[in-house]
């Protein structure tokens, strides 16, 4: 590894030593650009690896709402600015008690790169809260009414709305931010300036929304997938494939699986994970897109319901499957580790495709890529939601609003071109397949350049 490489590394773990994600991701992208920081020395001499490991921007607040009892609650918020070099600062919004600064940062630092991947002009930021909306403060064994979610919510925006704008930052949502969330931080950011101008993508359809953008991180994850087995003249036709979580982005990743064709034969949440043998039909997706977005249950409530299906209590979705062809990590952060990846690689997996954001631990990820099997990285593989918020901010600048025919096909072509510019990078470095390698290279140069042009 080049010598700036190691050096900036070691500078940002003593400085952010309380940051462990942040420094995971750090060294993941890191450790692969020493090829293209070599060939290009004007980046050291500018700086350029110190100044993009450095938010521009770290914004947090104390959120106070008041809940159904008339307690007075307390939550912190956060917004961190990482670079806007090549357009707004773009990137979603996360409500979970494990937010914190290391997993914000490392969750902005991606977001750099995937944005720039997009071919679209957004820059990288996230943000959100410790709030828990599915454990309510006052009632064991209940979640927070959707009094309470609003009030957060309206809480939260009355200090975000300062930091960002349809030019400046446009947030989406995350982990716990769906439809309804959005919804309401969008009513208080609309009341609070007076003005329509569209700044969080993930909105609903009759304001504002894009068609296609609830489905886009799934239906993108699987159609990057689809161009990776293009390049060994396969699809997914008869594929067995396990995937994590089941909230937002698994489930469009698996409806989009079982439409081309492929056998979900696994879904997880905090409760456990299902395994259906033969297959996961539309009908029992749909049926856990309802639990999850309407009824807001577990998959322990929902396993009896459904036909040649097992339930498996506390695990994740890896070491339960007697054979599989692709893996797609769609749940969180370090959800698969180096003895899942070993389970996988032993029991057929051929192709990773992470929807979720760093799913893969290093060990994980460097069993995928030592197998050689086509192992796409979520910033590259997930860049789908992004991008159609990219495509919904445009819509909503021009007053329009596209069919979803025309949305799909933009993010059809746009996660063809991700996948080829990290296809290229890879070889053009000599590490043809090496989508890890290729995808920083390609996110990193574009936002290097940028930063270059536009002096210190
Ligand atoms: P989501 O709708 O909230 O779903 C998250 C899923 O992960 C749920 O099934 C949840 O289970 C599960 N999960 C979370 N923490 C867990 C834990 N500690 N143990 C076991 N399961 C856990 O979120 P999402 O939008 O699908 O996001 C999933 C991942 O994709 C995240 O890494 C996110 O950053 C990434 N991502 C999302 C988008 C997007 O457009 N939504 C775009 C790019 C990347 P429960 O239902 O039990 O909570």
């Amino acid at each position: 590894m080049s010598t700036y490489i190691d050096q900036t590394l070691k500078d940002l773990k003593a400085k952010n030593a309380d940051q462990p994600e942040f420094i995971q991701a750090a060294e993941e992208v890191l450790t692969t650009l020493a090829p293209v920081v070599d060939a290009h020395p004007e980046y050291q001499k500018n700086a350029i690896l110190e100044r993009i490991v450095e938010p521009e921007r770290t914004i947090m607040f104390r959120v106070n709402w008041i809940d159904d009892t008339g307690a007075v609650r307390v939550n912190r918020g956060y917004r961190i600015q990482f670079n806007s070099a090549i357009g707004p600062y773009k990137g979603g919004l996360r409500f979970d008690p494990t937010v914190n600064l290391s997993v914000l940062k490392f969750l902005g630092f991606e977001q750099i790169f995937k944005n720039s991947l997009t071919t679209l002009p957004m820059g990288g930021a996230k943000g959100g809260s410790d709030f828990n909306p599915k454990v309510s403060p006052h009632t064991p064994g209940k979640r927070c009414s959707d009094g309470e979610v609003m009030r957060f919510c309206q809480s939260f925006m009355t200090e975000l709305f300062r930091h960002i704008g349809p030019n400046t930052d446009v947030p989406a949502g995350d982990m716990n931010v769906g439809g309804r969330e959005i919804g309401y931080l969008y009513g208080q950011y609309r009341k609070i300036v007076n003005e329509w101008n569209g700044v969080l993508t993930g909105k609903g359809l009759p304001f504002g929304g894009s068609l296609v953008r609830p489905e886009a991180t799934g239906y993108g994850c699987i159609y990057f997938a689809e161009n990776m087995l293009k390049t060994k003249k396969a699809n997914f036709k008869g594929k067995v494939c396990a995937i994590s979580g089941s909230g937002n982005v698994a489930s469009f990743a698996a409806q989009k699986l079982v439409t081309l064709g492929a056998k979900v034969v696994t879904l997880s949440d905090r409760s456990g994970a299902i395994y259906a043998k033969s297959g996961l039909s539309l009908d029992d997706l749909k049926a856990v897109m309802e639990l999850k977005t309407v009824k807001r249950g577990e998959l322990s409530e929902i396993a009896k319901q459904l036909k040649g299906v097992k339930f498996f209590p506390g695990v994740n979705s890896w070491q339960i499957v007697d054979k599989v062809d692709c893996a797609f990590p769609c749940a969180r952060q370090n959800e698969l580790n180096g003895d899942d990846a070993a389970y996988l690689l032993k029991h057929g997996c051929k192709l990773v495709a992470e929807g979720a954001n760093m799913p893969s631990t290093p060990e994980a990820a460097a069993a995928f890529l030592k197998a050689k099997i086509l192992y796409a990285p979520g910033k590259a593989a997930n860049a789908g939601g992004v991008a159609t918020s990219g495509l919904e901010m445009s819509q909503n600048a021009e007053h329009l609003s596209w069919s979803a025919e025309e949305v799909d096909s933009k993010l059809r072509g746009i996660m063809a071109a991700i996948h080829d510019n990290a296809y290229a990078a890879a070889a053009k470095y000599g590490h043809k397949g090496n989508y890890v390698m290729g995808a920083n290279i390609a996110g990193f140069t574009k936002v290097a350049d940028a930063m270059l042009a536009q002096g210190i």
